[in-house]
């Protein structure tokens, strides 16, 4: 970038990019986006396997669902999206179930037809213990909407491995990401649009960036460079909140995730479907994700050779990628103290903090896109707008 730039992006996720797509299009700044990895998109980032040629999500499976137009809108014009639809089976117990819990899950365990009201009347019986409305936590939430025998199944053990903390001590809200349905419909997202990039997450990703006005710089971690900006450049921080305020108030905690790729040369087809989910605890992966039906359009992939990718869960120590924030009492405390401060950083240096690691919250990705869109129109693009009237 030969002036200076307009405005300082830290980190390249969905978040960010948005961001420095919208000052860059639609106000015209010069934007420096810093990036501590070697690639662009943050979590989202895929790339082909260079045995199979088939995309692999390296960050976990990434499936693109939104229910909000003006984001629809916006990520379309960046990339056309396949008619995939996620849907997501679980083994318990050596058996088969559809995830979501939905009728044909509750029809399965319970091992007999039931009608809509059946089921509903079976899943009450079991839910006696707890009103819907008081439940509390994750446990009390999840017995109250499904009952005590598949949460005990479908949950426990699964929760068990991806958290390794008492559901009673989990907030409530991760048990209502999915649904509970007494139809046979099992798509896991209930949203209206969905789909996956037809050319893949980094194609996307390229194309929000590439603008004559946005530098990527790669492989760079801001804070061993930040004294070399100009001091008073307005940033957006989509880094973790935490090591922003050097820790001032203690460590956020976060899960982290391990994953193992494989390439398969026995067999063109492993598991049938895109994700498997394990719910017993014996065994130490909570899912595997099987890359080929991601993309069933794709007809250049081998059929001789699969490659799946087994997921496991643990909690994240210093230097570990935070994924899932766990959100104890404890964190929303310190949080609280946080967002404090960067309220102050905000008014103070016209710094703002966004995404994921920067807000601490579980964002799915057009949660992040959706989010940057409402924080560049209300306090990003009036840094440059006001005083120009
Ligand atoms: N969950 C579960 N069993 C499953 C799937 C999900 O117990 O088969 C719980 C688990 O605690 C998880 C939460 O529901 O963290 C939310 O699931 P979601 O699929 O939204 O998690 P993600 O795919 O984002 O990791």
């Amino acid at each position: 970038m030969s002036a200076d730039p307009d405005l300082v992006v830290v980190g390249s996720g969905f978040f960010g990019l948005t961001v420095a797509e919208r000052a860059a299009t639609e106000l015209g700044k010069r934007v420096l986006v810093i990036e501590r990895r070697s690639h662009l998109g943050g979590n989202a980032y895929s790339e082909p396997d260079p045995e199979t040629g088939i995309e692999v999500h390296r960050y976990g499976a990434h499936l693109f669902h939104t229910s909000n137009t003006r984001v629809w809108e916006y990520v379309n014009r960046f990339t056309d999206f396949t008619g995939y639809q996620h849907r997501v089976f679980t083994i318990y117990q050596g058996r088969v179930y559809p995830m979501p819990v939905n009728l044909a899950t509750i029809c399965e365990y319970a091992g007999r037809a039931m009608s809509p009201d059946e089921a509903r009347a079976w899943v009450a019986e079991h839910a006696a213990e707890i009103d819907v409305d008081d439940a509390q936590n994750f446990e009390e939430k999840g017995v109250a909407l499904v009952g005590r025998p598949l949460y005990e199944a479908f949950f426990a053990g699964y929760t068990a491995k991806q958290w390794q903390t008492d559901p009673k001590e989990l907030p409530a809200s991760i048990v209502s990401r999915l649904p509970v349905r007494y139809t046979f419909d099992n798509r896991y997202f209930s949203d209206t649009y969905e789909g996956l990039p037809v050319d893949g997450y980094t194609a996307w990703l390229e194309r929000m960036a590439d603008h004559p006005l946005i530098e990527v710089r790669l492989d760079t971690d801001w804070f061993d460079m930040r004294d070399s900006l100009p001091a008073d450049v307005p940033t957006v921080y989509t880094g973790p909140l935490d090591r922003y305020f050097d820790f001032s108030e203690g460590e956020l905690g976060w899960r982290t995730l391990d994953f193992e790729p494989e390439v398969l040369t026995t067999t063109g087809d492993f598991q049938g479907t895109p994700v498997m989910n394990y719910a017993d605890r014996d065994v130490a992966y909570t899912r595997i994700h099987e890359f080929r039906h991601f993309h069933p359009e794709r007809k250049h992939y081998p059929t001789d050779k699969t490659i799946i990718m087994k997921e496991y869960s643990r909690f994240a120590e210093s230097g570990d990628e935070p994924y899932y924030p766990i959100n104890t009492a404890e964190d929303r405390a310190k949080l609280e103290r946080y967002r404090e401060l960067a309220r102050k950083e905000a008014t103070n240096r016209r710094v703002l903090f966004g995404g994921r690691l920067g807000t601490y919250k579980y964002l799915d990705m057009h949660m992040a896109i959706g989010s940057a869109l409402t924080l560049f129109e209300n306090r990003i693009a009036p840094w440059f707008t006001e005083g120009e009237s």
